[in-house]
């Protein structure tokens, strides 16, 4: 058994980095000039926020009390008294993974951090083993590519998150105002089509932020994402940082939008600048802090980079990076950089051919994300019998099993059948996603899972699509499932009836990513989930009749 998860070398990323903090410390003096300790990032900027007048949020303000990092002693203290947090300390928890859902569930929720949703089995069996011990017995894929743990007792917090360091898996960082789990292509390493290999650079980038505490001092959330190019899409363009494989007159390089958060209907946008592979740690590096230095402490609402960029213009912000970097940015025109090939849309589902010969990777369904325990260790072992004992999750909450010979692959997939999974989904179900919905999130005006399965087997039966399309359920304005670049996008909402407040959603058509990026807009308000079938066939059946040859959801 082997794990080929990150088994290349680090050493000339890690020589790019170095050579970029060097070239820091000669051209920036630490703020209050040379000597002494260095300032703290969080106590800096909240200092400025102050200085210019402005009221720090409570979450600000509790921050600034005791630095969330050093609060793992009230985590524990809580877990032997069998206590859930109050709000702001559960915010504060979140520093270190753990949410408290209620009052959706009486539990804890731990995110853990995948750096590029690559896991190895023994990993996965180890997570499967704390879902069984610890919590509900299962675990969802995210749309990070990453897993959530449910059904937590308060007494089983604290112990979730020691076990999952004990994997290398520390979910330091995972919730509150921190550097979410970075997402990359999945097919990293195998895929014929990408061109570069990203696992190093997220290895990395992913140490980096978990071992340097000043970035843990954002002022709200911030998405990395870094395509490779290949088959399996990204949507790296809904991330505040987005890196996209190019090639360039110059060689490789990651194009850099900035600002994306489709929740707020806002895709990355472009920047001029190209950032070279062995920079990309010490480029993120620097974006980080300006935007710790610049962003709203006072209003959460404005505190994502996007309306940094908004208040200032990229260019701007681009200086500000361009100073902590103590050099310009690469900048290149548009003729100049060729893009990959495109991915293809449900790429993530099927058996494909990897880039090394002879060698294949599988797409498995995994039903609205959802996993138990049994079935992650039993994909565990698929990929430890036929593969390297690698599996990659993707942000379509479902999972690649990579490294299988192709003489093994129809064991493999009988072993992934005998586990109730496939490998086959249809056009309409390869692309459904759902986030927690009122099951498990507050926040949620609908139970998005139940309600997908529920459509996805309507559907099925009434109609047959001969093109991949995405449809997406989002319980609330938060948009986990990224309602806004789906060909279908359901935002849950309440529904009068009569003298009764049902569940439903607001139905969105024409979203899209990648080669088909398109904000998705509103066509019916407040579709009751009894009417969500109807309304949906409807609308696939006049896609179906009445569209031109060729012509996708975007433009019809
Ligand atoms: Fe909860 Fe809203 Fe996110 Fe769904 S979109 S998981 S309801 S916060």
């Amino acid at each position: 058994m082997h794990d080929t998860a990150f088994d290349v070398t680090q050493q000339e990323y890690l020589k790019g980095f170095m050579a970029g903090v060097e070239a820091r410390r000669g051209s920036l003096a630490p703020a209050g000039g040379g000597g002494g300790a260095p300032p703290d990032a969080l106590r800096a900027a909240q200092d400025a926020a102050i200085a210019a007048g402005g009221t720090l949020t409570p979450q600000e303000q509790a921050k600034r009390e005791k630095h969330p990092l050093d609060r793992w002693d009230e985590i524990a203290t809580r877990a032997e008294a069998g206590t859930f947090p109050k709000p702001i300390d559960d915010f504060l928890g979140r520093f270190h993974g753990l949410f408290f859902v209620g009052p959706a569930q009486d539990a804890f929720m731990c995110r853990l951090r995948i750096p590029g949703g690559i896991l190895s089995s023994h990993q996965a069996d180890g997570i499967a083993a704390i879902a069984e011990d610890c919590a509900g017995g299962y675990a969802d894929v995210t749309t990070r590519a990453n897993l959530q743990l449910r059904e937590i007792p308060a007494t089983k917090g604290a112990e979730v998150v020691m076990r999952l360091g004990d994997l290398g898996l520390l979910p330091r960082g995972t919730g509150a105002d921190n550097v979410r789990n970075i997402t990359a292509s999945p097919t990293a390493g195998i895929d014929p089509a990408e061109l570069i290999d990203t696992r190093p650079i997220l290895r990395a980038l992913h140490h980096h932020i978990l071992h340097t505490r000043d970035l843990f001092a954002l002022p709200r959330k911030f998405n990395i994402s870094v395509s490779g190019g290949g088959a399996v899409e990204v949507l790296q363009e809904t991330n505040d940082i987005s890196l996209t494989a190019v090639e360039t007159d110059l060689g490789l390089r990651f194009r850099l939008t900035l600002g994306g958060i489709s929740g707020h209907r806002d895709f990355a946008r472009g920047t001029g600048a190209v950032v070279a592979p062995d920079e990309v740690v010490r480029v993120c590096d620097a974006i980080l802090r300006v935007f710790i230095a610049e962003g709203d402490r006072t209003d959460r609402r404005k505190a994502r980079l996007k309306y940094v960029l908004d208040r200032m213009g990229v260019e701007a912000f681009l200086g500000l990076v361009e100073a902590r970097l103590g050099q310009p940015l690469e900048r290149m025109a548009e003729e100049a950089i060729r893009p990959g090939a495109p991915p293809a849309k449900h790429g993530h589902v099927g058996v494909h051919a990897q880039r090394q010969p002879g060698l294949s990777y599988i797409g498995v369904v995994t039903p609205v994300g959802r996993l138990t325990a049994m079935q992650l260790r039993g994909l565990a072992e698929v990929a430890r019998r036929f593969g390297s004992a690698t599996l990659r999750l993707t942000v379509w909450q479902n999972l690649l099993i990579s490294d299988i010979p192709e003489p093994h692959v129809p064991e493999a997939l009988a072993a992934i059948a005998a586990l109730g999974l496939t490998h086959e989904a249809s056009a309409l179900r390869g692309g459904l996603v759902a986030c927690t919905g009122n099951a498990g999130c507050k926040f949620a005006a609908s139970n998005t899972k139940r309600h997908a399965a529920q459509l996805a087997d309507y559907l099925e039966t009434r109609i047959s699509i001969d093109a991949p399309i995405n449809i997406h359920l989002t319980g609330c304005h938060h948009s986990c499932a990224q309602h806004y670049v789906a060909d279908i996008g359901l935002l849950g909402a309440k529904v009068e009836r009569g003298e009764d407040l049902l569940e439903g959603y607001d139905l969105h058509v024409g979203g899209g990513a990648g080669p088909e990026q398109k904000i998705g807009r509103m066509i019916v308000k407040g579709v009751a989930a009894d009417e969500l079938g109807p309304a949906v066939l409807a609308l696939l059946t006049a896609w179906m009749a009445q569209r031109r040859q060729g012509e996708s959801f975007q433009s019809f």
